[in-house]
């Protein structure tokens, strides 16, 4: 057909995939529960469906500068200033549809061919296909104690003459620990040494639980933002659970955002001015729905915690924050694509194979969605896991009995 073997080479979204799977079974009368997509339930906030409803009632829906319409630009340093406690101009915001394409876009301005880009394992999947895609090498730091957290020691030991980027999401996305202050202060330390970018992927620092605060990697630095080599990316999609308005930021000196704003130019040209307004109606609004969900999604937490510490086999580190945890089912099955596919088959639940993440014997499994759901998920996988558990179970309208 004569395609790149670049495009033949990038992956299909994992969890993408999963979920138009789970959508399909669901769509056939199925008792589909799906554990694998980090989308929180909560309405959009009032705010945001006010100020983007606002913009479609003038009738005049137009593009926008490439970078963000000025409004919500103002209301991305307001909120850098509250929570990062530094004032930007708005020549170092750009706004892009979704986080994604804010990586996207930093990375295409990073790299030259065959840079390298420094993952902590477990990473969220997006991120060796995005190194991909701009023509990079993703180069993996795991824990040599089988942890989630890297050493400080093994990242530097990972770097080359070629590292350009360290990949850095802390609440991170699938295990939900959160870097402490010292290692990443140290990982600034290292990068401004040696004049590597480390992008932070800020995209869970709201949803921190505990009463906890993540300490922005900015405050471990002295430098300005224009000299700096911490980067900052944040959006609207987790924090305000507002997943389909796809908006997205990048905080990072003047000249890096120029070329960005250049690359966003002559790509997609600018985020929909309808979902900009949205966005901006969020972030200027009531903060409480913040509050509201963060307290949601710890409370899945425990239940979930409570229910996987019930099924023998299972072990997880306790999340600091996002919606996700990383059981570790080796025990049962160091296949982790094959564990995931019997849970599907036999329980009708959706989880992500571990091995997507870079950590093999684990499965992610989301607490974003509904509590009924939670509860009845779990009780299928304690079924389909535990063989101490009633040998029947009913899943929507079929009795399952276990037959392995
Ligand atoms: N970064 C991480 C770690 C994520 O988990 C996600 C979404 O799942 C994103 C970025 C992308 O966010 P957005 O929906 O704004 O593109």
């Amino acid at each position: 057909m004569g395609l790149s073997q670049l495009a033949l080479s990038i992956a299909e979204s994992p969890t993408l995939k999963l979920n138009e799977e789970a959508r399909v079974l669901r769509a056939r009368g199925e008792a589909v529960i799906n554990l694998g997509i980090g989308e929180p339930k909560n309405k959009t906030p009032e705010a945001a469906l006010t100020a983007a409803a606002a913009v479609l009632g003038l009738g005049d829906v137009k593009y926008s500068p490439t970078a963000g319409t000025p409004g919500l630009k103002r209301a991305i340093i307001r909120y850098t200033e509250a929570n990062y406690g530094r004032t930007v101009a708005p020549a170092n915001v750009i706004v892009s549809s979704g986080a994604k394409q804010s990586l996207f876009n930093l990375l295409y301005a990073l790299l030259d061919p065959q840079d390298e880009v420094v993952l902590l394992a477990p990473y969220w999947v997006s991120y060796p296909e995005i190194t991909r895609m701009c023509r990079g090498v993703a180069v993996t730091v795991t824990a040599a104690d089988g942890g989630f957290r890297p050493g400080l020691g093994e990242v530097e030991r990972a770097l080359t003459d070629r590292t350009r980027v360290v990949l850095c999401n802390s609440p991170n996305n699938p295990s939900g620990v959160m870097y402490d202050d010292g290692f990443l202060r140290g990982l600034v330390g290292l990068c401004e040494r040696r004049d590597i970018w480390l992008v932070m992927d800020d995209i869970y620092h709201q949803l921190v639980f505990d009463g906890r605060r993540a300490t922005p990697a900015w405050s471990f630095t002295d430098r300005d933002v224009e000299s700096t080599r911490v980067v900052l990316v944040n959006g609207v999609a987790k924090t305000y659970g507002m997943t389909g308005f796809r908006i997205g930021w990048t905080v990072a000196s003047r000249a890096l955002v120029a070329v960005m704003t250049n690359i966003q130019g002559q790509t997609t040209t600018c985020s929909s001015t309808v979902l900009q307004a949205g966005a901006e109606g969020a972030l200027n609004g009531d903060q409480a729905v913040v509050a509201t969900l963060r307290d949601a999604m710890q409370a899945n937490r425990d239940l979930v915690l409570e229910g996987l510490a019930a099924i023998p086999g299972v072990t997880c580190t306790r999340p600091d924050g996002t919606f996700y945890c990383l059981p570790d089912l080796r025990a049962h099955d160091p296949d982790s694509m094959r564990l995931s596919e019997f849970l599907l088959r036999k329980a009708l639940v959706v989880t992500v194979p571990g091995r997507e993440f870079g950590m093999e014997g684990h499965l992610r499994i989301s607490y974003a969605g509904a509590r009924a759901d939670l509860v009845e998920a779990l009780a299928r996988l304690k079924w389909a896991l535990d063989p101490a558990a009633p040998r029947e179970i009913q899943i929507g309208q079929r009795r399952c009995v276990r037959d392995w």
